[in-house]
């Protein structure tokens, strides 16, 4: 058990999700050691999410982002292409990244069947 955290997840707040997401972060992050943004869009928005981020940096000294987005994306409509959440995802860890270097930036696609892609 930690009391230090560690990891800041930034996932949309659409409801089909959340049972997923739960189940993840609970296998994949130490309990208790992470903040949670949820935010229409994931990272749609982009400095939405970085002023959510560079706060969860500051206030408890994060060391790891995890970035969510996912298929069927409201937000997105249907600009939600594969290929737009990739870069998508990729330029948030850029701005982020050079923001922060010290910050790891780690980047999912979530399919609506519960099933988590790794974006390199
Ligand atoms: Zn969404």
């Amino acid at each position: 058990m930690t009391d230090k955290c560690e990891t800041v997840v930034v996932h949309c707040m659409d409801y089909r999700l959340q049972r997923y997401l739960n189940n993840w972060v609970e296998e994949n992050i130490h309990p208790q050691s992470y903040d949670r943004i949820s935010i229409a869009g994931g990272v749609y928005d982009v400095y939405d999410v970085m002023r959510q981020v560079d706060l969860a940096i500051r206030l408890h000294k994060i060391k790891k982002v995890v970035l969510i987005n996912h298929e069927d994306c409201g937000a997105y409509g249907f600009e939600g292409t594969n290929e737009r959440h990739s870069v998508d995802l990729r330029n948030a860890r850029e701005k982020i990244s050079k923001l922060f270097s010290h910050i790891d930036v780690d980047l999912y696609y979530l399919n609506l069947n519960g099933t988590f892609e790794h974006i390199d």
